[in-house]
């Protein structure tokens, strides 16, 4: 009979495709003698047989049943007994860590018999009803309404009642509720879930237990779930375990508490233990955030390291022994129960971006994790949050905040204020940012929580839900805000006596936890002084065997690819500098225009700006190689719209509007994309090349005065000819050669094309046979490839997505399938006449890791990208090869 339940002492932490994260490691932390609750773990396998049949396995039920015997021996106590019962706690836990997505209920086994027997163990009658309370609450929520898919909202409800029964009574926390009225609570409570569910609570111990497990099997394919699997991309046929242990309560008395805990600091990677805990209280006050906690370590009155000393002893040493073991950062969730410690949980701990890298080098420095585990734990995304906005410090100062809270999310962000995340989701629809402000998140926030620039609770501390989410998606975060005071009916909050309003703009600084009732410019983060990544990048140089180039077109640009490690320019597009509005009137009177002389006259103009352009380009591009590519816009792209351009062209070109008109609707394109653009300018204008050409030379012969070395690569745009591309290197050769003869110096320069039409793939032999080098456009070889509209694929991309025809955009991210075949074509027809040519690649996918490690396999010499992502670039180059 096939397994499908496991012990804590039978499992390991390699069995977690069948255990689930959670699962593994709790029979893991058992083998290590770490005092872990008896408990024991139902398969994934069980549950997506659950999913597929609707029934159990066979031999199922035996096996469960089998398993809580075991439980009841060890623990010398009996589900269901009413003298000496034993509850216990049901809880997911997926392959990939899913926090707060799927269910839990605690406390299961608790009836009219049993809560006597609890209250005579632990002499603590408020205790038992307090434990009652939540497992009604529990599985009110998640068995009778959301796993039968009522969707009634009971849990809402029974917080309601609560909350006018506290105000009735001026009670402020629910640990003030005495053991009357709590008892009195569990009575309403199941009135309450009666009438709203037409099923009472039950009062059977084995109820309560399948019950339980049945609807965590369903939450795998709760909303919530399904959202958050599409965003971390888990497959939706993992399936979660369910991991059954005894109940150890951190709300038993005093002498109890419960509490979360890191092994390094998750926002900063600093090697310090940190955490928070609440004495008397159970897992889920801490991470709802519904009571703010305590720190765990320090020599404040409240910190657990003074209030218990000696469990913080134990627990310390214990996370110690955690990180060691799983050679990484440990997020660590432990109860005490009347002075014994337990831990309820270890896992990966998620950290932001910051963190990560830093976390990474340092135990790559102490050796206990090599070079390549240290690269493959970094991600891009990773990279992505160091380059975070902040606010210019001058100004930040000049404004006092109107609230504190705990910076839980890196970076700043600023948005207009909303208070629910399905007003967030719309307002970002309609091309808002939106700041969420919450007095916590819980997970049915989840999507608004994602679309938002930031996220602001007024309760809460760092493992609170909302912390934990949006540091795991490195997002700006401040939790605890408690001046914050929020009245959701007025949509509304109010700090002291100033009120502010949805809508209203505010800016947070996650990395203090400053508050501003302003909008702030925000500034990109100075790389320059960030040591880690320095040291990440010197590190990942050790593996790089392909160039990384950026692609740029404004000087300023240039210096800062450089910074970041540019070794060249792959792609400067030089239809960037004409649109400047000096130079946009006077290509438009060249296009315009049909007299040769006047032409010529207006493109002397434009070569004194072009000459000035690629001067300053090569010069801080030195002593690396500068790709330009000749001119490349659809025409249309420049043909002027408004009256007042038209009339200023009518009377520079001498001619009348309409006729500039009609000359215009000559112009215009049905298909913009596929039309007079390229090379095919270059063809049919062929002063431009020559234009743009001579610019190149003449900005090269200068700087070669100056002593300044510089290879210009000039690149011909969207070639799909032998031809076309021979035309114009004729054209270039020409004016190099008359440049050479009036200065009598020669340039070192090369000149190749880009290959972005699938024509271009099949001819590339033909072409190499011409070219220096070639360089791939992967935006137009996508475009031309699938025959879809770089510019309107948005309008039926989400819909191939969500129905899984296409897994990914193939604009962010190769498709080796297709578009990628056409390039090994490609380069492999190139190589073969032509051994030594140079191939790079310039679309948008070089800056993809994914795409990256693919160019990297083919041999590229290098890959372009814009200026942020070259770290990314370089990172993803070392993976490939560690
Ligand atoms: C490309 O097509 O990949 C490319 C880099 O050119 P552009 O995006 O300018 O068309
Ligand atoms: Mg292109």
């Amino acid at each position: 009979m096939k397994k499908y339940v496991y012990l804590f002492n039978e499992g390991s932490a390699k069995m977690k495709h069948l255990l689930g994260g959670k699962g593994a490691n709790l029979a893991e932390m058992t083998k290590l003698n770490i005092p872990v609750p008896y408990g024991f773990t139902i398969t994934t396998e069980a549950c997506v047989y659950y999913i597929n049949h609707k029934k159990y396995p066979k031999g199922f039920k035996k096996q469960v049943l089998d398993s809580m015997n075991f439980l009841e021996k060890k623990m010398k106590q009996e589900f269901g007994n009413k003298n000496n019962p034993m509850l216990v706690s049901v809880r997911s836990g997926a392959r990939q860590s899913m926090p707060g997505m799927m269910e839990t209920v605690l406390n299961v086994g608790l009836t009219n018999d049993t809560i006597v027997g609890l209250m005579n163990k632990t002499q603590n009658g408020r205790f038992a009803y307090d434990s009652y309370r939540r497992l009604i609450t529990m599985y009110a929520d998640v068995v009778l309404d959301k796993s039968n898919g009522l969707n009634c909202n009971v849990r809402k409800k029974l917080e309601l009642f609560l909350l006018n029964l506290k105000a009735k009574h001026n009670i402020d926390n629910d640990y003030q509720l005495t053991h009357k009225q709590l008892k009195e609570i569990c009575e309403k409570y199941k009135n309450i879930v009666f009438k709203n569910t037409k099923m009472s609570f039950p009062d059977n111990p084995e109820e309560q237990l399948w019950g339980s497990i049945e609807a965590v099997f369903h939450s795998w394919n709760g909303d919530r779930a399904k959202h958050y699997r599409k965003i971390e991309k888990i497959p939706d046929n993992w399936g979660t375990a369910v991991n059954v242990q005894v109940m150890v309560f951190g709300n038993m008395n005093k002498n109890s508490a419960t509490g979360v805990a890191f092994t390094r600091n998750p926002s900063t990677g600093e090697n310090k233990f940190f955490g928070e805990w609440l004495p008397n209280a159970q897992g889920e006050d801490v991470v709802a955030g519904i009571r703010t906690p305590y720190t765990i370590g320090g020599k404040q009155k409240n910190s657990l390291e003074c209030k218990m000393p000696s469990i913080y002893k134990k627990l310390f040493q214990i996370q110690k022994k955690l990180e060691k073991h799983y050679k990484d950062m440990q997020d660590i969730e432990f109860t005490v129960e009347n002075q014994k410690l337990w831990i309820l949980q270890t896992r990966k701990g998620k950290r932001n971006g910051i963190a990560s890298i830093k976390i990474a080098l340092d135990l790559q420095k102490n050796k206990t994790i090599d070079i390549k585990t240290m690269l493959n734990r970094i991600h891009a995304n990773h990279i992505n949050e160091l380059l975070h906005p902040t606010i210019n410090a001058k100004d930040e100062k000049q404004h006092t905040p109107i609230a504190w809270g705990l910076p839980a999310g890196p970076g700043a962000a600023t948005g207009q204020v909303v208070f629910d995340a399905d007003v967030a989701e719309k307002m970002c629809k309609r091309g808002f940012s939106v700041v969420l402000v919450r007095d916590e998140t819980s997970p049915e926030d989840v999507r608004g929580m994602f679309v938002s620039k930031a996220i602001l609770t007024s309760r809460g501390g760092m493992t609170s839900h909302a912390a934990l989410v949006a540091r795991g998606w490195g997002k700006c975060c401040i939790v605890g805000a408690q001046k914050i005071n929020i009245n959701y009916q007025k949509k509304s909050f109010s700090i002291n006596n100033t009120t502010y309003n949805e809508m209203d703009w505010l800016t947070l600084n996650g990395s203090t936890g400053a508050v501003y009732d302003k909008q702030f410019q925000l500034i990109k983060p100075l790389l320059k002084k960030n040591k880690d990544l320095n040291q990440l990048i010197k590190l990942c140089n050790r593996f790089n065997n392909m160039l990384v180039r950026t692609n740029a077109d404004q000087p300023k640009d240039v210096l800062q690819a450089k910074f970041l490690g540019a070794k060249g320019i792959g792609l400067c597009r030089t239809e960037h500098m004409f649109f400047h509005s000096k130079r946009i009137h006077e290509i438009r009177k060249m296009i315009i225009s049909n007299n040769d002389t006047f032409r010529q006259k207006v493109i002397s103009k434009l070569l004194n700006f072009q000459k000035k352009d690629f001067y300053q380009i090569l010069k801080n591009m030195s002593p690396h190689p500068v790709t330009i590519r000749l001119l490349d816009p659809p025409l249309h792209e420049f043909l002027p719209h408004e009256e007042k351009h038209i009339r200023l062209i009518s009377k520079d070109l001498n001619v009348s509007v309409s006729d500039v008109k009609k000359r215009i609707e000559n112009l215009k394109e049905l298909n913009p994309m596929l039309g007079h653009r390229g090379c095919r300018l270059g063809i049919t204008l062929p002063a431009i090349t020559q234009m743009q050409a001579t610019a190149i030379f003449e900005a090269a012969f200068k700087l070669k005065r100056e002593k300044i070395k510089t290879k210009p690569e000039i690149m011909i745009p969207f070639i799909s000819t032998e031809k076309e591309f021979v035309h114009q290197k004729n054209l270039i050769k020409n004016v190099a050669h008359n440049i050479k003869k009036k200065y009598n110096i020669s340039i070192n320069y090369s000149i190749g094309t880009m290959i972005e039409l699938p024509r271009a793939c099949f001819i590339a032999d033909k072409i190499a046979e011409h070219a220096d080098f070639i360089s791939f456009g992967t935006n137009d070889l996508t475009q031309t490839t699938f025959g879809f509209s770089r510019d309107d694929i948005g309008s039926f991309l989400p819909y191939y997505i969500k129905n899984n025809i296409l897994t990914n955009d193939p604009f962010s991210s190769i498709d080796t399938q297709g578009v990628g075949e056409l390039i090994k074509i490609a380069v492999q027809k190139a190589r073969k006449v032509n051994p030594n040519i140079k191939i790079g690649i310039c679309g948008e996918h070089g800056g993809d890791s994914n795409s990256i490690k693919f160019f990297n396999d083919l041999n590229f010499d290098y890959i372009s990208c814009s200026p942020y992502r070259i770290p990314i670039a370089y990172l993803a180059v070392a993976q490939n090869n560690c």
